[in-house]
């Protein structure tokens, strides 16, 4: 009676989606991971380039490039 299912592990798409931003304060360009839990600073000036806002990060700062 035992049914054997096949149970697919359906392997979840890692969101590692790379922003190249410039930071609007000093012009600085950095790569920032978009999808951060964590806020994300300017390398050279300490702005908040990148807000976590528990799930979603939001982009503080000018996108030039979106890398996948
Ligand atoms: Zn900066």
């Amino acid at each position: 009676m035992a049914r054997n299912e096949k149970s697919k592990v359906l392997i979840p798409h890692p969101k590692s989606r790379f922003l190249r931003v410039k930071c609007l304060n000093c012009g600085n360009q950095q790569i920032v991971f978009g999808c951060s839990g964590t806020d994300v600073q300017c390398l050279v000036c300490g702005k908040t380039l990148l807000q976590s806002t528990g799930g979603k990060a939001r982009i503080l700062t000018k996108i030039l490039e979106v890398l996948s």
